[in-house]
């Protein structure tokens, strides 16, 4: 396997950040999950324990209405005091931006850090040594995205998830600053290691038995990785009663709970014609989720 992906960042077998943990020259299925639980333990075992919520990731079942959760928890933490920096990492859905009221992209942070890109070889950076042209800024909130697949024939979307997992390992953040990304939907990124850095995971979790179900995988595979806070957001909540019977299910995979947002009308309407998005209710709750983290 390429060395690109070695989920310790080790830049080739037998370096000293090498654990020989067996998945460069794992040939069968078997020998992929034992070099698997090998990291794992190694991840939990190293994991710098913080108390400090500062690089947030935000993941989640296709559908279950990350992005979303994302533009509400960024305008809580704004209102909290918070500098926030928002990433949006999900290559496929765009939308994050607008939903944060922003006109126009900046440039893909794959442009930034890819083979040619000036940060592909930096150790650590922060906001302040950006290039022009990658960051937006929307209402004090700073915005950044990894890139999007676009075009048939355009390539994988490994140049992009690359971004996110560096961004998330190199950014030095200042003193108020919060970096929250949106991640792309399901647990690939996982494989990946893309969230290895993060000290907080945050599951969106619909009230759907596929939603629970990849909440409890990505919680598992958090955990493994050895990040302190995780946990689920229950989002689209048309009733107390579902809010409930979500928690015990979750609470049997393990998932604590940090909150809830409950479906709103205005949200819904705002998703359709493509607007920010608003609704004081609903951004009181997610202010409520940043006070339980
Ligand atoms: S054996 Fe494991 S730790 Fe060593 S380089 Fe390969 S993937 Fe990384």
């Amino acid at each position: 396997m390429g060395l690109f992906h070695c989920p310790l960042g080790a830049p080739y077998y037998d370096d000293d950040a090498c654990i020989d943990c067996g998945l460069c020259y794992a040939k069968t299925a078997e020998e992929r999950v034992e070099a698997s639980r090998k990291i794992r333990e190694y991840m939990k075992a190293h994991a710098a324990h913080t108390s400090a919520v500062s690089k947030v990731a935000v993941c989640g079942k296709g559908g279950s209405g990350k992005t979303t959760a994302v533009a509400l928890l960024t305008l809580a933490l704004k209102e909290a005091g918070r500098r926030v920096i928002v990433i949006d990492a999900d290559e496929s859905n765009p939308g994050l931006g607008r939903m944060l009221g922003l006109k126009g992209e900046p440039r893909p942070l794959s442009d930034l850090f890819g083979e040619d890109g000036l940060f592909s070889e930096r150790e650590r950076f922060s906001m302040d040594e950006m290039p022009p042209g990658f960051v937006a800024v929307v209402d004090g909130a700073r915005f950044m995205e990894v890139g999007k697949i676009l075009d048939p024939f355009q390539g994988c979307a490994c140049s992009m998830a690359e971004s996110a997992r560096q961004i998330v390992e190199k950014l030095e953040l200042k003193e108020g600053e919060l970096l929250i990304l949106d991640m792309e939907a399901g647990v690939e990124s996982f494989g990946r290691g893309v969230e290895r850095h993060a000290d907080t995971v945050l599951i969106v979790v619909e009230p759907s038995f596929e939603s629970i179900a990849v909440a409890g995988r990505i919680a598992q595979m958090a955990q493994g990785m050895g990040i302190g806070r995780v946990g689920a957001i229950l989002n689209k909540v048309a009733f107390e009663a579902m809010a409930t019977r979500t928690t015990q299910e979750l609470g049997k995979l393990g998932v604590k709970v940090f909150g809830v947002l409950s479906y709103s009308p205005e949200l819904a309407e705002t998703a359709f014609e493509g607007k920010p998005v608003c609704g004081r209710a609903s951004i009181d709750e997610a202010g409520i989720i940043i006070k339980a983290l």
